[in-house]
């Protein structure tokens, strides 16, 4: 009797079109998954370069459980630190720019952990409105006063940075690259914006680790930042294909979150061979650019396909945001690419603000053009998609006439 809300839960859930369910992929992540048997071309992973499933990643994995065995453990603070987690952290501190790194099971983890140890009941964070899920249950979590500027409003962060300046600590954080929009965050701003009201900034990387920047070092070797960010965090499951979270910066800040994040002491170390998947990713992000290349030629090529399209849809990354607005609109359309054999999964709220449901286009470095043709003659197919008209074509020809 107790347990009826769990029913009726269900129901609102399913009667306003926002019940989540699994699709299970039957074999490997990639540019093509299976699922019940039958073969979709997927633009859905966060899996950008296909490390996923590369051969020399899988390899490493195999290699590291040879030697290594399978789990840590324990936590890394009773015995489960191996030298795979050294090595990786050494890796990701000299990926960043930074002076030392410390590893997380996930990211969600290190965000949770870090702005738990940085901030408390006499601190504030300020964060865009648009941060991921794990930023905004940190903030909360922490106990901290939590202020939201709209998205990427900067006269709106410095109002609120003017406003707080009773706290003791004020932390400013945002994605580098919005998770579920595919923009960029403006970081030379907010870095200049930190500076001004003696801030600490905390920028979360997970989405462009792997992509941005000349050596695909991120979104502040992009925007020539490097060493000009307090606290970078980032994941190894999105372009690293892996698991696991971090957090980058000085030495001090690395040895109070060893010595204050909950999420990092309270739990199992990752298995080493996980560390070895993602040392082997950054060192083959770091010695052969012919996957990052590959990606930005396919981020180029859906841009092009796109602008001959009335509905605007902007692309600056691989994550490419196509609004369509409600939540049964985007699962319908999900349905319909999905029966021409297209896997793009509807995003709706909570994850989306209500009316921005959408799908979330990701590319991957492993797609091939047909690929993306494909993807834009199915939507096209659906009517979602309509052509821009030859208004250029129309002048021409009354002038002429
Ligand atoms: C995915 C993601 C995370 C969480 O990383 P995981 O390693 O998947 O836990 C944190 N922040 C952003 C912006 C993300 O997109």
């Amino acid at each position: 009797m107790e347990m009826d809300f769990i029913t009726d839960g269900l129901n609102v859930l399913k009667e306003s079109n926002l019940l989540r369910e699994f699709r299970i992929i039957e074999g490997a992540q990639g540019t093509h998954v299976e699922i019940d048997g039958k073969v979709y071309l997927s633009f859905c992973s966060n899996n950008y370069l296909g490390l996923a499933n590369n051969p020399l990643i899988k390899q490493a994995v195999i290699d590291a459980i040879n030697q290594y065995g399978w789990g840590a453990g324990a936590s890394r603070l009773v015995s489960g630190s191996m030298t795979l987690h050294q090595e990786l952290e050494k890796k990701i501190a000299e990926f960043k720019g930074t002076e030392a790194a410390l590893l997380f099971s996930t990211g969600y983890m290190a965000n949770i952990g870090a702005i738990c140890a940085l901030v408390s009941r006499e601190d504030i964070v300020i964060g865009d409105k648009l941060n991921h899920a794990s930023i905004i249950d940190g903030c909360r979590q922490s106990g901290a006063a939590f202020r939201i500027y709209p998205h990427k409003d900067l006269n709106q962060l410095e109002s609120l940075l003017q406003r707080s300046s009773s706290y003791r600590r004020r932390l400013v954080i945002t994605d580098s690259l919005f998770s579920m929009d595919g923009d960029i965050a403006p970081l030379q701003e907010i870095v200049d914006l930190v500076k001004k009201y003696d801030a600490i900034l905390m920028v979360d990387d997970a989405h462009a680790i792997g992509i941005f920047g000349k050596n695909g070092r991120g979104m502040a070797e992009y925007f020539n930042l490097e060493g000009k960010i307090d606290i970078i965090m980032g994941s190894l499951s999105k372009a690293i294909g892996g698991i696991g979270g971090f957090i980058a910066g000085s030495k001090n800040l690395i040895e109070f979150l060893k010595n204050k994040a909950r999420s990092f002491i309270y739990t199992t170390a990752l298995p080493p061979a996980a560390c070895a998947a993602s040392i082997a990713g950054l060192t083959l992000i770091q010695e052969d650019k012919f996957l990052v290349n590959k990606l930005w030629e396919n981020i180029n090529h859906l841009r092009t396909r796109l602008s001959g399209f009335q509905n605007n849809i902007t692309v600056e990354s691989p994550v490419v945001s196509v609004i369509v607005g409600s939540s049964g609109d985007a699962l319908d359309l999900s349905k319909k690419l999905y029966q021409k054999g297209v896997l793009i999964p509807a995003i709706r709220p909570p994850t989306v603000p209500p009316g921005t449901s959408r799908l979330r286009v990701s590319l991957m470095a492993t797609h091939t053009k047909d690929d993306i043709n494909r993807l834009i003659d199915t939507m096209k197919d659906t009517g979602f998609l309509t052509k821009k008209h030859k208004n250029e074509f129309n002048h021409a020809q009354t002038y002429v006439g």
